[in-house]
């Protein structure tokens, strides 16, 4: 349990949409929503969005991350930003190894293991994703590939800087697809990754990192989803496009 020892966060992961004019619009519509939450609240959206993001949400509760970060500090790394340049313009979040820059950019538990230590060097806060595919559910091996991820993805984040940690469990499967994990697939996996957390950096630390649960989270199943007692919150894609419907999973989260 011990659900009151850390925050519920919910993050709206934008991926690659919104321009600047639409951005914007959809910023000025969440701020009232954003406004009455009792939760955290983020949205991660694409890179040339971030300043607006940043300026749009000053004095407000709403805070903005990036989608990605590369690992080294400077040079020659066409096309990439560092986490310097992230925290300079105002960025204090950063999804780290969402499963589709696993699946379509080469993304390795490796580089997610430098990316997650660069953030953290910088000030940024990871939201790290982790997540079983869909035969790998099937073949009964969830919990070994988890434990893997988890295991590689953190090798050496200290216990002070896990605490600063959000980590995301996603099943690969749920993603985009509208297939949800039920409630309970989703407590069961969030339990699992506390209780490995937990024989890693101890108990007392481990009930403090934010576990949240994503995959087509929506308004009609975040009640039962965030209710559960290691379900801290949500990383939310397609429902964070929707200032209502991303309204109701701050007021779900709030509960
Ligand atoms: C995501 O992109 O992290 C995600 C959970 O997407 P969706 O909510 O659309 O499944």
């Amino acid at each position: 349990m011990n659900k009151e020892l850390r925050q519920a966060v919910i993050a709206g992961n934008w991926k690659m949409n919104k321009t600047r004019p639409e951005a914007k619009a959809l910023i000025e519509e969440l701020k009232p929503v954003a406004e009455k939450a009792a939760c955290g609240v983020v949205i991660c959206v694409p890179f040339t969005n971030l300043e607006t993001a940043v300026e749009l949400t000053k004095g407000t509760n709403i805070k903005v991350g990036a989608e990605n970060v590369h690992f080294e500090k400077s040079g020659a790394f066409t096309g990439e930003i560092s986490a310097d340049m992230l925290t300079e313009i105002g960025v204090e979040y950063v999804i780290i190894g969402h499963s589709e820059r696993r699946q379509y950019f080469g993304e390795t538990d490796e580089t997610v293991n430098k990316r997650t230590k660069a953030a953290l060097a910088a000030g940024l806060k990871p939201i790290v994703c982790v997540g079983e595919l869909l035969c790998e559910r099937e073949a009964g091996i969830t919990e070994e590939v988890i434990s893997r991820q988890i295991k590689l993805d953190f090798a050496g984040v200290s216990a002070e800087d896990i605490k600063k940690t959000i980590i995301a469990y996603e099943p690969v499967w749920a993603i985009g697809t509208g297939k949800t994990a039920t409630a309970e697939q989703a407590e069961e996996v969030c339990a699992f990754i506390r209780g490995t957390l937990s024989k890693l950096y101890g108990q007392a630390v481990a009930d403090t990192v934010t576990i949240q649960y994503g995959g087509s989270m929506n308004p009609k199943n975040a009640a039962e989803l965030l209710a559960q007692s290691d379900v801290d919150g949500g990383l939310i894609g397609g429902a964070s496009l929707k200032a209502a419907d991303f309204g109701v999973l701050l007021e779900e989260a709030s509960k």
